[in-house]
């Protein structure tokens, strides 16, 4: 059956800049059969536009879909247990859960699990780390494809300073990475590969300086961490006494680039800062797992003024949650703290629209995808969600707090998944598990009987 176009009749809201929201109240989002947003506006396009299926969202918000910039596939199962810091977390939780990825069958179903629970969260694009299996990581990309989000992947690397049951020799690494590349990078013109080096206290420099080469040559990504926690940096510079910080290792091996996006950058030096500018690397803000780890509180507001370039990342499992409207909650409150703390009431904190344009079109452009997502504008690619907004609130159509911005505000603060009615990526709809179907269970993670 030949398809056709579809218009969307809601309250549409989308960011142009981290200051400024596109508002259309009510708007109309018209789709064509391809995928591609044909036009939007506030006038209705029906009477030329004949063959176009009509949707009437009045009383419903759509936006762009939501763009997580840092997570963790293999971690998902233990989201949420208590917080310790970083290096005693990633030995007690991380890595254990990491080495049961050598098992096919829990690699399969927690990467289901995981696209349709970032799907279900209204996350259309994702960038995410797998584990040091290489086949593992294939069955990702397989999983990724079939739920049809668009979403950048990484084999984990890491050559020293791991655990034996991870730790990988490196011309493997490296061999198994470019595979995977061969395989999967720029498939479908929604899957892609990033060189994913953990961190530098287990990667040694020749690995990350052959990453570096990589990344050139192929022109993929590259993810890691950087400046997450006071014990990290301590053991890194240790690790590494011919650099002058932290940054400059990935600098000086070639890491640095416009097409890598290093998470936390919490505690960076001003020398750090010049370096991720001079090279136009980007930053993903993990606010929910800065807290729950105790690594501490990115200076936003520093970084904004300074133009670095943010987004947002969930780093479940560093953080709790796969929510992105979270993040964005969580984000705004952690700029309050940072302002508290340091006794400078003068400086403000960030706002809805910077969360919201973070966890937008902020992410897109931290992806080099801005010109195809991240926001609703004329020739970009249709991934949107439709959110009730209305339905978080008791008082429902009958409360006073109901112009666009109070609405936005509402869905970000009190909105989990429930609030995302439909998900649309490429202009399809897709599908998400039924609300009493539940997700694959893993006989690996159940329960023992007592
Ligand atoms: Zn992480």
């Amino acid at each position: 059956m030949k398809k056709s176009g579809a218009i969307y009749k809601a309250l549409l809201i989308s960011a142009k800049s981290p200051k400024k929201l596109k508002i259309y109240n009510p708007g109309f989002l018209v789709i064509s059969p391809e995928g591609i947003i044909e036009n939007i506006s506030k006038k209705d396009p029906r009477k030329k536009l004949k063959n176009y299926s009509f949707h009437d969202y009045s009383g419903f918000l759509i936006c762009p879909g939501f763009i997580d910039t840092h997570n963790h596939l293999s971690q998902y199962s233990f989201a949420g247990l208590e917080g310790q810091e970083l290096l005693t977390w990633l030995k007690t939780y991380a890595f254990p859960e990491e080495k049961k990825f050598k098992d096919q069958k829990i690699a399969q179903i927690a990467a289901q699990n995981f696209f349709q629970e970032l799907i279900r969260n209204g996350t259309t694009t994702t960038l995410t780390y797998i584990t040091t299996h290489k086949i593992a990581t294939d069955i990702a990309f397989q999983q990724a494809q079939k739920s049809k989000i668009r979403a950048i992947i990484g084999k984990v690397m890491m050559d020293q300073n791991s655990p034996r049951f991870l730790i990988e020799k490196t011309a493997q690494s490296l061999k198994d990475s470019l595979e995977l590349i061969d395989k999967w990078h720029n498939k479908d013109g929604r899957l892609f590969y990033a060189l994913t080096p953990r961190f530098a206290i287990t990667c040694s420099r020749k690995l990350m300086q052959d990453i570096g080469k990589i990344a050139q040559e192929k022109n993929v990504y590259v993810q890691t961490h950087l400046s997450e926690n006071h014990q990290e940096i301590q053991i890194t510079q240790k690790l590494f006494p011919q650099y002058k910080s932290y940054t400059d290792i990935y600098y000086q091996t070639g890491l640095l680039c416009p097409r890598t996006i290093l998470a936390h950058c919490i505690h960076l030096t001003s020398t750090e800062i010049q370096l991720i500018k001079k090279t136009q690397s980007k930053i993903a803000h993990c606010p929910t797992s800065n807290r729950f780890l105790m690594s501490g509180i990115m200076p936003f507001r520093k970084y904004q003024n300074l133009n670095l370039q943010m987004s947002l990342g969930t780093d479940v499992a560093g953080g709790y949650s796969l929510s992105m409207l979270n993040e964005m909650r969580e984000a705004i409150e952690n700029s309050k703290t940072v302002i508290l703390f340091q006794g400078k009431k003068n400086i403000p904190p960030m706002t809805i629209t910077e969360a919201f344009y973070l966890a937008t079109l902020g992410g897109a452009k931290n992806l080099s995808l801005q010109s195809q997502i991240g926001s609703l504008e004329k020739g970009k690619q249709a991934d949107f969600l439709i959110t009730d907004p209305i339905s978080i609130d008791p008082m429902r159509d009958k409360s006073p707090y109901q112009n666009p911005i109070q609405l936005l505000s509402k869905l970000i603060y009190r909105g989990n998944n429930s609030v995302i009615k439909e998900v649309y990526i490429k202009g399809e709809k897709i599908m998400i598990y039924k609300k009493h179907q539940s997700l694959l269970r893993n006989p690996h993670f159940s329960a023992k009987s007592s």
